[in-house]
C-alpha cells in the first residue's frame, strides 16, 4: 500500500521556517502602502534570505537555479506563500513570472534563455502573460483576433489586450497571437517575446478593477490594457513552434493551477483563523459567537471545504507528478472551480462573522473578498472547468442499448429470476 499523507521531515523543516519566515517579515509589510521601487528594496534582503536556504525559484529544475521539487512539494510550498500577496514575491516564484519561466524553461531557445529567462530568475526582469483581449472571448481562446504576421526575418504584431496582469511593471510580454488562421482551432496561434520598449507597444492603463479600484499605472498586480500597433519584433522571438501556442500554455497552466489552488488555501487559513479568533470573544444575544449553531456550522464547514480542497489539489499534484500534466487535466479542472468557490466562501463567512469591521479596510477581509471573486475567472472561468470535467466523465459513458436505464429495478428483476432460476426453484421445492 503507497497512500500516505505524511511529509518527509527535512522538507516539512522547510515548509515550517517558511511559515515563521513569512509571518513574520512579510506579513508587516502589507501594511505599509509601499510602491514597486520601495517594495523591490524591502524584498531584496529577504529574497537573499530566501536563497541562503536554498528555497529560491524551487518551480525550476536543478540546471536552472530551482530545485527541482515537483508538483506536491511546490503545492504544500504554496499553500504557505499564498497567506501573503508578498510573499511569492521573496520567494522567487510570483506570478505571472513563474509561469512565464517555465514557458522559457520549456520552449525557448538557448538565447532566449540566456537573455529572458536567467535574469527573469535572477530577479532582474519582470514579465507578464498578454493572451486575454477585451473584444473576443478568454474563456475560448481558439477566438483570439491579435495577429503576428511574418515578413521577412520578422513579426508583425497588432491587436488589443487586455488583463495582461503586471505588464505595467515588465520588461518584457510573453504574447499569444494568432499566426495561422486556416489552421486547426488549436494549431492557429503562437507566442512570442515581446520587449516592452518595441515601438507600437503601447501599454495603456492598468485596468481599474474590484481589487484595484482605483486603477492607475505601475503597480504589482495591476492587469493591463495593452495596444500592439504593428509591433516589429525579430522572427527569433518567436518561442516554440509555428502553431504551438496552445500547446505551450496547456503545459503552462497545469503546474500554474495547483499553485494558484494551494495559494488560496493559504488565504482560506488567514481568513480562518480570523473567523474562529472573532467567534471566540465577541458577544451577542447571551453568549459568545462560538456557542451559536450557525457559527460553529460555517466553522465545520469552511474546516471540512479547505480539508477537501487540500487533498484534491495535492492528489492532483501527485498524480501530475507520477503521471505526467496531461493524465492529471481533470483532476486540474476539478480543483480550479472547487478551489475557487472553497476560497469564496470561507472568506465570506469570516468576513460576516466580523459584522461592519470585517467590511472595514482595518481588516484583511475585504481586502481577501475581492480578491476571492477574480479567482473564480482567471485561468479559465468556473463554468469552462465544470464542463471539462463533466467531458471527461461523460467521456466514459454510453447510452444503455435498449433505452432502458441500467439500473431499471424491475428488468434487473426480471433478470435476476432468469439467472437465479435453478435455485429459486429449488427454494420453493424444499417448501
Ligand atoms: C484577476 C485577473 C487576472 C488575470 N490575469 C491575466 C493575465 O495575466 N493574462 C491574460 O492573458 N489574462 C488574464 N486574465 C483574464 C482571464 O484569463 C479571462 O478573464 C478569462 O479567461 C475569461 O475570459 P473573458 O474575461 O474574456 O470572459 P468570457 O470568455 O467572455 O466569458 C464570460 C463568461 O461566460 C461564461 N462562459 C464562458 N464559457 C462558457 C461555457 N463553456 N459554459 C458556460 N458558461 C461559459 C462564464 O460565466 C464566463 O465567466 C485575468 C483575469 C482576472 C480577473
Amino acid at each position: 500500500m503507497a497512500w500516505d499523507f505524511s511529509t518527509e521531515p527535512a522538507f516539512q523543516a522547510h515548509l515550517d521556517w517558511m511559515r515563521e519566515f513569512v509571518r513574520e517579515e512579510i506579513w508587516p509589510l502589507e501594511t505599509l502602502d509601499l510602491g514597486v521601487e520601495q517594495l523591490d528594496r524591502a524584498m531584496a534582503p529577504l529574497q537573499e534570505r530566501v536563497k541562503e536556504r536554498g528555497l529560491w525559484a524551487a518551480h525550476l529544475d536543478p540546471e536552472l537555479g530551482g530545485q527541482g521539487y515537483g508538483q506536491v512539494k511546490l503545492g504544500l510550498m504554496h499553500e504557505v506563500l499564498g497567506s501573503s500577496p508578498y510573499a511569492p514575491l521573496a520567494f522567487g516564484n510570483q506570478a505571472p513570472d513563474s509561469g512565464n519561466s517555465e514557458i522559457l524553461a520549456l520552449a525557448g531557445t538557448p538565447e532566449q534563455k540566456e537573455r529572458w529567462l536567467h535574469p527573469l530568475l535572477a530577479g532582474d526582469l519582470k514579465s507578464a502573460f498578454s493572451m486575454t483581449e477585451p473584444d473576443t472571448a478568454g474563456s475560448d481562446p481558439t477566438l483570439l483576433g491579435t495577429r503576428a504576421l511574418r515578413e521577412g526575418d520578422e513579426y508583425v504584431i497588432s491587436g488589443r489586450k487586455w488583463f495582461s496582469s503586471n505588464a505595467s511593471i515588465a520588461d518584457f510580454l510573453i504574447v499569444m497571437a494568432v499566426t495561422d488562421p486556416d489552421a486547426r482551432r488549436y494549431q492557429r496561434a503562437s507566442m512570442f517575446i515581446v520587449d516592452v520598449d518595441t515601438p507600437g507597444v503601447e501599454i495603456l492603463r492598468d485596468v481599474a478593477t474590484m481589487e484595484h479600484p482605483h486603477g492607475g499605472y505601475g503597480r504589482y498586480g495591476g492587469h493591463a490594457e495593452i495596444h500592439y500597433d504593428d509591433v516589429r519584433i525579430p522572427a527569433s522571438n518567436l518561442l516554440g513552434a509555428e502553431g504551438a501556442g496552445f500547446l505551450i500554455a496547456q503545459q503552462r497552466l497545469g503546474p500554474g493551477r495547483i499553485h494558484h489552488c494551494m495559494r488560496w488555501l493559504g488565504v482560506s487559513q488567514r481568513a480562518f483563523d480570523m473567523l474562529c479568533e472573532r467567534a471566540t470573544y465577541r458577544e451577542a444575544h447571551g453568549s459568545v459567537l462560538a456557542q451559536k449553531q450557525t457559527v460553529q456550522n460555517w466553522i465545520a464547514d469552511s474546516a471540512a471545504q479547505m480539508q477537501a480542497a487540500r487533498l484534491m489539489t495535492l492528489h492532483a499534484a501527485w498524480k501530475m507528478d507520477t503521471e505526467g500534466a496531461s493524465a492529471a487535466r481533470r483532476e486540474i479542472a476539478l480543483i480550479k472551480f472547487f478551489g475557487a468557490q472553497c476560497l469564496h466562501d470561507v472568506v465570506d463567512r469570516a468576513l460576516q462573522v466580523h459584522g461592519s469591521l470585517g467590511y472595514s479596510t482595518d481588516l484583511p477581509l475585504e481586502a481577501m473578498y475581492r480578491f476571492a471573486r477574480g479567482a473564480r475567472l482567471y485561468d479559465g472561468p468556473d463554468e469552462v472547468h465544470r464542463q471539462s470535467v463533466a467531458r471527461f466523465i461523460l467521456g466514459s459513458y454510453e447510452p444503455p442499448a435498449d433505452g432502458v436505464p441500467s439500473e431499471h429495478v424491475p428488468t434487473r428483476r426480471a433478470a435476476a429470476q432468469e439467472k437465479f432460476a435453478h435455485l429459486l426453484d429449488a427454494v420453493t421445492a424444499n417448501d
